[in-house]
């Protein structure tokens, strides 16, 4: 056939139409998405039965119960247990939902390391066993108290007197510092509270016990006292927004306050007296801004509206022990009228914090210790050994010079205490419910048992609290397949380990009434009202860093990309601090320095800073107690 200009189009025209009849492109389609989801590397659903299984989530210390459902033994899908009477939660936090997941991260850590060369956990082990016999101080710093694991690490501090067991601050609950000015520990009764004063604690978010707090919202006031608009703040019915590190003058002004109207209502607190005669509202007003009429209706607000309670936040080291102690103290002077219930004799852990600078040869760190890497520097000696347990990489395998991979959660089996801030204590078990993504991982108590040659078993130790718990035949079993409770002594040992094993959980009864011994009150007043009043901060801003997002991989985007948690490289600031929206600034001062975008919130108050990101957190640190604020200078990049 000729080839003319005419045939050519005739024959795209023949083709364009014939292609809708001839079965080769669309066969051709069909191939190649059948061939490109046979792929080896992608993802396929489980097929097979579907069951469901109970378990308890152990990525903070609320250790919510669990309902998984799963897909041939596989977990995918996890709900929280309505009516938990452990946690309170009835539904699971972001983190939790996806938790599961966790185990199939890309960055968990896959293999032990010694100076980042890679050995295997035998080596480690023999490793630090050298490091050990040469040292004078070993010091095992456990990130979740009162698990068997713990008891494994008293154990070994027990067996040899180089070998200290030592928690990070706040990990004993946002309580501790009343327990220990009282030496009692205390609960805090979420069911009758009317009243929460809270210091910048995350009530409504990021704390360990929020379920019943989040149930009850609509049944209580919330005073939230913070430099910035959390989301707790957001939904308080007061946010009294003050310079950062004052809140501890405040807490002192409302206690100046009760006492000057007769508000107080415990004779122990008499000693309290003299120690914030000084801390006058209108001395809090000139050091925060906030106007004494705020400060009076405040402390009237917490006296009144009792059964009520003040709170700090939950890392210990943001308000310093002074600012702690002023918050504390205020749950004391209204006595019986505080939201709280004693649980017991205080079993006080020594604090890493307190840890003789310069002197631990080798430091083994269990979990996600909340602590600025820069204080832990200063607690070591020159060429020390820091030794880390994790499944994950994070700031401390980055200081270690042995990384020792861990088991992911629901991959072993491993038990649950409650938060320390709970009115009853309770114990349950977090099954393991995957099979280990890592081939070869040892759990941080068994690796320190092996390192200081004690020979005891998490496993072993667990058998062994179970049977004293139930020795003791008090408390209630809630079943979390049904729902139902039985009293534990109607169980034998048998029927509550199967129990315990099918997801269900333990719940102590109430303590009787324990009386509060002589308060420990500070005995310098001058020093304890100075150590109050912050430090000028100079031409600088303070800096304040929210905590990161939450592990999840979807939940972390969606975080993200909904700007619920600042991005990295943005900082947050008061349009008074004259930066235009988007301006490159650089952020300097004595620990590092930085650069960042502006995003301009007219939320914050004028002088404040915020951002969430590990790179802020670099400029809290070193020498300071406040490990989420910082002064900082700012100006613009060049
Ligand atoms: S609150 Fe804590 S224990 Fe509960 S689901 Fe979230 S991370 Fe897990």
């Amino acid at each position: 056939m000729e080839t003319t200009r005419r045939n050519i189009f005739r024959f795209a025209a023949g083709a364009s139409a014939g292609v809708f009849f001839t079965p080769a492109p669309w066969k051709l389609l069909d191939d190649v998405s059948v061939w490109s989801q046979n792929w080896s590397w992608i993802a396929r659903p489980l097929r097979g039965e579907i069951t469901e299984k109970f378990t308890a989530c152990t990525l903070c210390g609320a250790g919510c119960g669990i309902r998984a459902r799963c897909v041939a033994d596989q977990p995918c899908r996890l709900t929280g247990l309505a009516g938990d009477p452990a946690s309170g939660r009835t539904r699971l936090c972001p983190a939790g939902i996806g938790a599961h997941q966790l185990p199939y991260a890309p960055s968990r850590l896959r293999t032990a390391s010694i100076n980042g060369k890679p050995a295997t956990i035998d080596e480690a082990v023999v490793e630090v066993m050298a490091r050990v016999k040469s040292a004078n101080r070993v010091a095992v710093l456990d990130g979740r108290p009162g698990r068997c694991a713990s008891d494994i690490y008293r154990a070994v501090a027990a067996s040899d007197k180089k070998w200290h067991y030592v928690v990070a601050p706040g990990s004993t609950g946002l309580m501790a510092e009343m327990s220990r000015l009282t030496g009692v520990a205390w609960g805090l009764d979420t069911e009758r509270v009317k009243t929460v004063l809270s210091f910048g604690a995350p009530v409504l978010h990021g704390w360990e016990m929020p379920g019943k707090l989040l149930e009850r919202r609509a049944d209580y006031r919330l005073i939230q006292v913070e430099p910035v608009q959390s989301r707790t703040a957001a939904f308080a019915d007061t946010w009294l927004a003050v310079p950062p590190h004052t809140e501890g003058v405040i807490a002192g002004a409302i206690a100046n306050v009760m006492f000057r109207d007769g508000l107080v209502s415990c004779d122990a607190a008499a000693g309290y007296r003299n120690v914030v005669a000084s801390l006058t509202p209108e001395r809090a007003a000139e050091i925060s801004g906030v106007p004494v009429a705020r400060i009076e209706e405040t402390a009237r607000a917490f006296a009144s509206g009792g059964p009520a309670i003040a709170l700090g936040p939950v890392e210990a080291g943001t308000l310093g022990r002074e600012g702690a102690i002023a918050v504390a103290a205020l749950n004391l002077l209204i006595g019986d009228r505080a939201a709280v219930v004693a649980r017991g004799p205080l079993v006080l852990n020594a604090e890493f914090a307190d840890i003789e600078e310069g002197s631990v040869d080798v430091l083994l760190i269990d979990g996600a210790a909340p602590l600025p890497p820069s204080l832990v520097r200063r607690k070591l000696r020159a060429g020390a050994c820091v030794v880390a347990l994790s499944a994950f990489p994070d700031e401390w395998t980055t200081l270690a010079s042995i990384v020792v991979p861990a088991p992911a959660w629901m991959e072993f089996r491993e038990d649950v205490t409650g938060s320390p801030d709970a009115v009853r204590n309770s114990f349950r078990l977090a099954a393991a419910l995957v099979k280990p993504a890592v081939d070869r991982t040892i759990t941080p108590a068994d690796f320190v048992a092996r390192a200081a040659g004690v020979d005891k078993t998490v496993a072993a130790e667990m058998d062994a609290r179970i049977a004293a718990i139930h020795a003791r035949r008090v408390g209630e079993v809630y079943k979390a397949g049904d729902g139902s409770r039985v009293e534990l002594a109607s169980l034998s040992a048998d029927d509550f380990k199967a129990a315990l094993n099918d997801g269900a959980v333990w719940v102590g009864p109430l303590e009787k009434k324990v009386r509060t011994g002589a308060v420990k009150w500070p005995s310098d007043a001058a020093t304890f009202a100075r150590a109050l009043v912050p430090e000028s901060t100079g031409d600088g801003l303070m800096l304040a860093v929210r905590s990161g997002m939450p592990p999840v991989p979807l939940l972390g985007k969606l975080y993200q990309e909904s700007e619920l948690y600042a991005a990295a490289g943005i900082v947050r600031m008061n349009p008074v601090a004259g930066m235009a929206e988007g301006t490159r600034v650089e952020l300097r001062n004595a620990f590092g320095s930085g650069n960042a975008s502006v995003r301009l919130d007219a939320s914050l108050p004028a002088g404040v800073m915020q951002a969430s990101n590990d790179a802020a957190l670099k400029l809290c640190g070193a020498g300071s107690d406040a490990w989420r604020m910082a002064a900082v200078n700012v100006r613009r990049a060049s």
